[in-house]
């Protein structure tokens, strides 16, 4: 099985090669839109349908009437007729036709990686240093890079290179590929999952993951600053204002998010074999409207998304049971369903047969957990 990870890193490319990065960013766009233009005057007037082949083959002749076109890495000139090829493949899926790209719309590159053997020297055109923290990309050489301080080797190999450009800082993210060994591991550590209301992750071991602090701070932040919004003249200077400091706070928000959850699936991944979920069902995400909906919403389906594929990478069982399943209202000691529990603001609860009190997060992850076991009983044979 094929793996796909990409590594993002921090770029210090020196003034000359910040110029070039520039001047790539600038004729990529001129491409894109150059050839959008150009599908647009064909199929107006002939009812014919430009193909990537044709446009490719239409390189050579632009860069001869503009030269400055050659001084770039013409791999980022291709990608980018694949880009704008992509770009139309989606308008007939979701009718969002291709858009003339500015500075804003359009800031990346991307370059494929090549690899030559020339008299017995082999020529890559992208290299990743990562004991020395470079990268050397086509027409670039050697730059400085930042990130992942604690990776001295990278497994796989190298598909393609985006180069992007946010304000005056520049990234780099590098495409692996890496062949994964399919080892099927009988599972012997199995967990099942509770997404909660109050607690991220609730494990049926008892363990409990909150939102951290920071992040119920920067919530908070916001719904102060749209109450703020709603009292401001709409379009004003001050409107503005505050509809970009919430549009930082909501990018700081992410971040942390993302970075809690990682450190979540990390270590839930490797620590368990076979790891259970329920399937996302909106009648949760609607009990957790203490919340933002927005907020909550992308969390759960990040965390599930996260377990998936770090289960796939480590090659362990990642199993998710049906919506319908009524993880909160069987007893985890007696089987009992006990339908009149739909108050999901307790945090505890007596059952009504065996009288056992069951702590409704922790519960339900047992139950979800034998649920999952139940379906998944040939694993272990
Ligand atoms: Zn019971």
């Amino acid at each position: 099985m094929k793996i796909y990870k990409t590594y993002k890193f921090r770029l210090y490319p020196n003034k000359i090669q910040q110029e070039l990065i520039n001047k790539t960013l600038g004729c990529t766009r001129f491409i894109y839109n150059t050839m959008l233009y150009e599908k647009e005057k064909l199929y107006k007037q002939n009812k014919i349908t430009k193909t990537k082949k044709d446009c490719i083959k239409e390189l050579p002749l632009l860069k001869q009437t503009y030269p400055w076109l050659t001084e770039i890495d013409s791999m980022a000139l291709s990608t980018t007729i694949f880009d704008l090829e992509e770009a139309f493949k989606n308008f007939y899926r979701t009718k969002h036709y291709p858009k003339y790209k500015d500075k804003y719309s359009k800031n990346s590159y991307r370059t494929n990686y090549i690899k030559n053997n020339y008299k017995n020297k082999i020529y890559e055109n992208i290299k990743l240093d990562m004991t020395n923290k470079t990268i050397t990309l086509p027409k670039l050489k050697n730059m400085k890079i930042r990130g992942y301080r604690k990776t001295k080797e990278i497994k796989g190999r190298i598909i393609n290179a985006t180069i992007s450009k946010k304000i005056n800082r520049y990234y780099v993210s590098v495409l692996y590929e890496e062949d994964l060994e399919e080892k099927n591991i009988i599972p012997t550590k199995v967990v099942g999952i509770d997404l909660g209301v109050k607690d991220l992750v609730i494990t049926s071991f008892g363990e409990k993951y909150e939102n951290k602090k920071y992040i119920t701070k920067y919530e908070k932040r916001i719904k102060n600053l749209q109450k703020w919004l709603s009292k401001k003249v709409k379009g004003s200077k001050n409107y503005y204002k505050v509809k970009n400091k919430i549009k930082e706070t909501y990018k700081k928000l992410k971040n942390a998010r993302i970075y809690t959850i990682h450190k979540i699936t990390k270590k839930i991944v490797n620590e368990n074999d076979l790891i259970i979920t329920e399937k996302l069902q909106t009648k949760k995400l609607i009990e957790r409207k203490e919340m933002s909906k927005y907020i909550s919403d992308a969390s759960l389906s990040e965390i599930i998304r996260q377990l998936e594929y770090k289960s796939k990478w480590k090659n362990k069982h990642f199993y998710q049971i049906d919506t319908y399943y009524p993880s909160s209202q069987i007893c985890s000691h007696c089987n009992t369903k006990n339908e009149e529990i739909k108050d999901l603001s307790k945090r505890n609860w007596t059952c009504s047969k065996c009288k056992n009190e069951n702590d409704r997060d922790i519960n339900a992850a047992i139950n979800i957990m034998w649920e999952g076991l139940i379906n998944n009983t040939k694993l272990f044979t």
